[in-house]
């Protein structure tokens, strides 16, 4: 029997849950738990406090201590040092915390800090609908559209953490404006912040259940336009050989997928059309185990 290399510590930061769990060499997912973020207390202190409790929680009960930590946590996150550059009210405070020295110091153990979406990218990559392939592009499309890029088995996530900002390029010039303050931006026409009321359903589980059953929705039929067309305009820049689409928007399946193919194929070159776009596989964990993923190969794996 061969003596694997220890595991790594993955924490995952979300506005609404904080998880964690060792990932092992063999890639189980143990130990796994969470809590609750409880971001409308608004102290990052309280939240970091959380993190760190729930850390050493998870490293007491594995059988082994790991050997680093992996961290995805929303908003802009500088990589080199693991800082967070910019997060939304949804993290209260987080932006300007040195995350990654924080817990350095709080758990004695090298820690790698990515943005959740990155994560998410790196985690199909190596485990999930991504297998496989060296150069991919990942939308994730909630209630906005994040991108990941992953080039040679790695992330490229630019100078301080700001590549891959897919949903904010332009798709519509003049178009509707973005919460970034661009205008015709791909989440404004993909994003579930514009397609629900658009829809005029009160949930997305809702607009999903007549969608699944046939029903046509025209603000449905809009977004998978405009994602195929964000998603050629992906594949012309950096050329990958698979293109995947997460986030709640999973939740419309192969028919929605089918019709962003279709917009897809319009608007690519002739010699991008057989990039295949297929959904992501990894579900809830998926934050989980990319920070793992990163934390392996940041120390050396
Ligand atoms: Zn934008």
């Amino acid at each position: 029997m061969t003596t694997q290399t220890p595991p790594v510590l993955a924490l995952d930061v979300g506005g609404t849950k904080l998880a964690a769990g060792i990932l092992t060499a063999d890639d189980m997912l143990q130990q796994r738990a969470e809590v609750p973020t409880l971001a409308q207390e608004g102290s990052a202190e309280a939240i970091l406090g959380r993190l760190i409790g729930l850390a050493r929680d998870v490293i007491a009960a594995a059988p082994e201590r790991p050997r680093a930590v992996g961290v995805a946590s929303a908003g802009q996150i500088d990589p080199r040092q693991g800082d967070v550059v910019f997060a939304t009210d949804n993290l209260p405070g987080w932006t300007g915390l040195a995350l990654g020295r924080r817990l350095a110091e709080a758990l004695d153990l090298p820690v790698f800090v990515e943005n959740d979406v990155n994560a998410f990218a790196l985690a199909e990559a190596q485990l999930g609908a991504g297998r496989g392939y060296h150069h991919q592009v990942l939308l994730a499309v909630g209630t906005g559209v994040g991108g990941g890029i992953v080039v040679d088995g790695k992330l490229y996530s630019g100078s301080m953490g700001r590549g891959g900002e897919i949903g904010h390029v332009c798709i519509v010039p003049g178009g509707r404006p973005c919460t970034c303050g661009q205008i015709g931006c791909l989440e404004s026409y993909a994003g579930m912040r514009v397609m629900l009321p658009a829809s005029g359903y009160p949930s997305l589980r809702a607009l999903a259940d007549d969608y699944l059953a046939g029903k046509s929705i025209p603000a449905v039929d809009e977004a998978a336009h405009w994602l195929g067309h964000g998603l050629a305009q992906a594949a012309h820049v950096l050329g990958p050989e698979v293109l995947l689409v997460g986030g709640s928007i999973g939740l419309l399946g192969e028919r929605f997928l089918a019709d962003v193919r279709l917009s897809y194929a319009v608007a690519a070159i002739k010699s991008y059309r057989n990039i295949p776009i297929v959904p992501t596989q990894l579900g809830a964990d998926s934050g989980l185990l990319g920070a793992g993923v990163y934390a392996r190969q940041r120390s050396g794996d």
